[in-house]
């Protein structure tokens, strides 16, 4: 075993449920999703985001990800061989009753996977986060651990996939299996959310799926700073992937990650 970075407990990795790591939402009783029936069945029955957030956290419906996820979770990098690793699904991050809701990929193997948070611990976070905390979204600008104080009473980060997957490259039939958990998430928060981001294409196409009744035809196209009407109280936001690679390669700035999450706020009634 060994100790969280912040709070000094104990833990093995992969961290077991209920087993006292910061913002764990399952019990030793949480039951497993044992496959996509399970999945699709589980996820139409949640009746809250406390309790769907508890059944993702302990899905293991992909054999593939499950492997890699606890694989990478004892390995580590080398950077982190000190630390316990999470090495479980990640549950969305944020408000229950969000105005702006932030699509994401997957986890990334040494971020969220060894966090147990969206996208807290990697380089695309440390952009991500403090963007929005310029934008006035959360209440720090770093996230650095899941019990570092970070909050928020206005978004919600969710994705479409909630393991980390080799490569950042999940395969259809894992996307599919994965796809009930966000579609109850969305069923959950949308009647708050005014305002959708999608970081990056995929992400977009994400976001139009799980908002299909309102989607516009011809279907709206991805852009950074793309504007897409989902209905009278629904907007869709496009903006680059905080990837280390479109951040090293200046394809996305922080100025631009400011105008999306500046509008956002605006589009959400939540700018001053
Ligand atoms: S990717 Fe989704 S469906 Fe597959 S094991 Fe992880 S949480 Fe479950």
């Amino acid at each position: 075993m060994l100790n969280h970075p912040r709070t000094g407990q104990a833990f093995d990795s992969p961290v077991p449920p209920g087993a006292g790591w910061p913002g764990d939402p399952a019990t030793p009783a949480t039951p497993p999703a044992a496959d996509a029936a399970a999945v699709t069945a589980m996820a139409a029955q949640a009746q809250s985001i406390a309790e769907l957030d508890a059944l993702i956290s302990v899905c293991r419906a992909c054999p593939r990800l499950v492997a890699w996820r606890e694989q990478v979770a004892v390995t580590k990098r080398k950077s982190f061989a000190d630390q316990p690793y999470w090495g479980r699904p990640v549950p969305g991050w944020g408000a229950p009753e969000p105005k702006i809701v932030i699509v994401g990929l997957a986890p990334a193997a040494n971020g969220a996977n060894r966090t147990g948070r969206m996208f807290t611990g990697d380089r695309s976070g440390d952009q991500l986060y403090a963007a929005l905390h310029r934008a006035g979204l959360v209440n720090q600008p770093t996230s650095v651990d899941a019990a570092d104080g970070l909050s928020t009473d206005d978004i919600r980060i969710i994705a479409p996939v909630r393991c980390a997957p080799p490569d950042n490259a999940p395969t259809t039939v894992e996307r599919n299996t994965c796809a009930p958990w966000i579609d109850a998430e969305w069923r959950l928060i949308s009647p708050h959310v005014r305002v959708m981001v999608a970081l990056g294409g995929f992400a977009w196409q994400i976001a139009l799926r799980i908002a299909a009744d309102a989607v516009p035809k011809p279907k709206p196209k991805f852009g950074h700073g793309a504007v897409a009407e989902l209905g009278p109280n629904l907007r869709l936001l496009g903006c680059y992937h905080p990837s280390q690679q479109n951040m090293f390669t200046g394809r996305l700035t922080p100025a631009m990650l400011d105008d999306v999450f500046g509008r956002a706020a605006e589009l959400a009634g939540l700018s001053d």
